[in-house]
């Protein structure tokens, strides 16, 4: 990994714009997203052993054992893309993930915390539209693609992740409270964190959280 490479690690709650910011930073600086919710997604569309593990968890809107992310995040970061800097997306969700990132001697530039309310990630998450093909995230209202039922990249299908179902949406901000949230002060303490209020807008949000970035440059 070379000095200046931009290790980042987006945080907040599920539905909070983390993974939309994280893919506009990816764009922007050049470096790849690792984002563990697509990979398990693909590993379970494709059946591969990983997804058949995955399933039941990520359908309930549970967590997925500890090692089991971190041998994905692991293996990840050791390809060669990821050599000038990369963006967590989703990693690490528990204490035990990020203690063990710790122990990988890889650090951080930065934790990028996005925060939004409870109230308004339940909302927002019933307009969630996921590219069946290539995974692209939109929003019905708040990031439209041009016919409201493709795909802007790839002209695939757009559909709801079955996890996006309202009861699921409640019970992944329960487990983001209580197994999650905890990572704040954690970051906090390694003088890592940076807040960003997620606005109403995407552009705005994204305008603030590129200012940290800079910041860190
Ligand atoms: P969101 O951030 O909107 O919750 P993700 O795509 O990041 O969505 O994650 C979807 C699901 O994948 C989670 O609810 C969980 O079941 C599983 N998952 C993703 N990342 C992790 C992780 N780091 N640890 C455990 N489970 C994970
Ligand atoms: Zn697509």
């Amino acid at each position: 990994m070379s000095e200046k490479a931009l290790k980042l690690m987006f945080f907040g709650a599920p539905g909070a714009g983390k993974g939309t910011q994280a893919e506009i930073a990816s764009e922007r600086y050049g470096i790849p997203t690792i984002s563990t919710g697509a990979i398990l997604r693909e590993a379970i569309a494709a059946k591969t052993e990983l997804g058949v593990l995955a399933a039941g968890y990520v359908e309930s809107g549970a967590l997925v054992p500890d090692e089991v992310i971190v041998g994905i995040i692991k293996s990840r970061l050791a390809e060669d893309d990821c050599k000038n800097g990369f963006i967590l997306d989703g990693f690490p969700r528990t204490l035990a993930q990020a203690r063990a990132f710790d122990e990988t001697g890889i650090g951080l530039t930065a934790v990028i915390d996005i925060e939004v309310e409870d109230e308004r990630i339940i909302t927002r998450m019933s307009g969630r539209r996921v590219c069946r093909d290539c995974g692209a995230t939109y929003h019905t209202v708040y990031n439209p693609t041009k016919d409201n039922e493709h795909c802007d990249a790839c002209g695939g299908e757009l559909i709801c992740r079955r996890d996006d179902d309202p009861e699921v949406v409640k019970h992944r901000l329960e487990t983001y409270h209580s197994e999650t949230e905890p990572l704040r002060a954690y970051y906090e303490e390694k003088g890592l964190l940076r807040v960003v209020i997620g606005q109403e807008k995407l552009e705005d949000t994204t305008a603030l959280t590129v200012g940290v970035i800079e910041a860190c440059l």
